[in-house]
Order: C-alpha cells, then structure tokens, then sequence
C-alpha cells in the first residue's frame, strides 16, 4: 500500500530537500514545501541528520558567545566529505 502511495505522490528527493534545506530552515520556503521537506525529514535519517547540523551552526552563530563546539565543527568537516566522496 505504502508503496503504491509513493508511486503516484513521490516525495521530494535528498537532492531536492538538501537544495531547500537551508532556506527551509530560515523559514524562507512557502508552507506547501516546508511541509514536504519536513515529512522527507521524518523518513529519511540522512537528510534529518544534515538538518540537524544545520540548525546547530545556526544555533552557534545566533549565539556568537563562544567558538563553535568542535562537534559541530566535526559534524560539518564529515559533511563536506560526504559531499565530495557520497561512497
Ligand atoms: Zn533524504
């Protein structure tokens, strides 16, 4: 049944939720697509994982009280990897 769902209401793919993450994430995108990127978020623990860390430098840049966790510095340097190798 899921799968037929699926079929003829595809959801956005990580290539498309990825290009409106950031924008998604500053509120900048219309309900009709935050909704879509936030049920994709719900599925799929990759792209939640990215948003994760997204939100996190956002967190650490509204602060600006002290320099970035070195987690989160290490989250995106692990992030960048695997932008340039998906492998
Ligand atoms: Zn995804």
């Amino acid at each position: 049944m899921m799968s037929f769902v699926q079929k003829i209401m595809p959801g956005p793919s990580c290539d498309e939720v990825m290009e409106t993450l950031q924008a998604y994430l500053d509120g900048e995108i219309d309900d009709k697509q935050a909704k879509k990127v936030a049920r994709h978020l719900a599925k799929c623990s990759q792209c939640d994982r990215e948003s994760q860390v997204y939100s996190k430098i956002k967190e650490s840049l509204a602060k600006r009280k002290q320099p970035v966790d070195p987690e989160i510095m290490a989250a995106i340097k692990q992030f960048s990897q695997d932008l340039i190798s998906p492998n």
